[in-house]
């Protein structure tokens, strides 16, 4: 256990973090963990977790930490995360992060530093594949419209990624999750990163620092 190696990838909503975390997790054969992907997906399945998630997603607000603090801990546990893990959307508040760093011990935090100015186009513009692949229509469009390139199937848009609710979970981030940067910053472990520019030129950032 000590010596697996866990990442967190933290940035404001649209900063590119799920896109980056699926690229490390190619690279570097660990667990890509996002809670917003989990929590989806059991939003989809009806789950009693879902039931419970679904209203305060809606409303681009954030998740009672306990509920992802127990969702986040039995991912951690999975044989797919014993080499390491790369935590994407986790941790967003101060509770998650302690309760995180009683559980396992983290290397490095990259901080994905992108200007509120650009978010709301990255997001508005956003389109998911069921299958968890993410396109923008402007900046890296499917080949044909509306279908995921690797699985054929139809993209979607969250139901959170409208102007109104990105306002609301930039907010949340500034308010809930500015502290735990601080957090780590002072035990000297976040590097900053440049999100600014396309997805390749982004990971050559970010592989430079790991
Ligand atoms: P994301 O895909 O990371 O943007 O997450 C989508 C939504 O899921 C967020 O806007 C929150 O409502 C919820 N969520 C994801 N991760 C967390 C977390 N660590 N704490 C609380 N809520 C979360």
């Amino acid at each position: 256990m000590g010596e697996r190696k866990g990442l967190i990838l933290i940035g404001a909503p649209g900063s590119g973090k799920g896109t980056q975390a699926k690229r490390l997790q190619e690279q570097l054969g660990w667990a890509h963990i996002s809670t917003g992907d989990l929590l989806r997906a059991a939003v989809a399945a009806g789950s009693e977790l879902g039931v419970r998630a679904k209203g305060f997603m809606d409303a681009g607000g954030l998740v009672p930490d306990a509920l992802v603090i127990d969702l986040l801990l039995e991912a951690l546990a999975a044989p797919a995360a014993a080499k390491g893990f790369i935590l994407d959307g986790f941790p967003r508040t101060m509770p998650q992060a302690e309760a995180l760093d009683a559980a396992v011990s983290i290397d490095k935090v990259i901080d994905l530093q992108v200007p509120f100015s650009l978010i709301e186009e990255r997001i508005t513009g956003r389109r998911m594949s069921p299958s968890g692949h993410v396109y923008h229509v402007k900046y890296s469009p499917p080949k044909v419209e509306g279908i995921c390139d690797v699985t054929g199937e139809a993209l979607y848009q969250r139901s959170d990624d409208t102007p109104d609710k990105v306002r609301e979970r930039l907010a949340k981030f500034e308010a809930e999750t500015r502290p735990v940067i601080a957090r780590y910053q002072s035990k000297g472990i976040v590097v900053a990163v440049d999100g600014v520019g396309d997805p390749d030129e982004v990971y050559a950032r970010i592989a430079a620092v790991l």
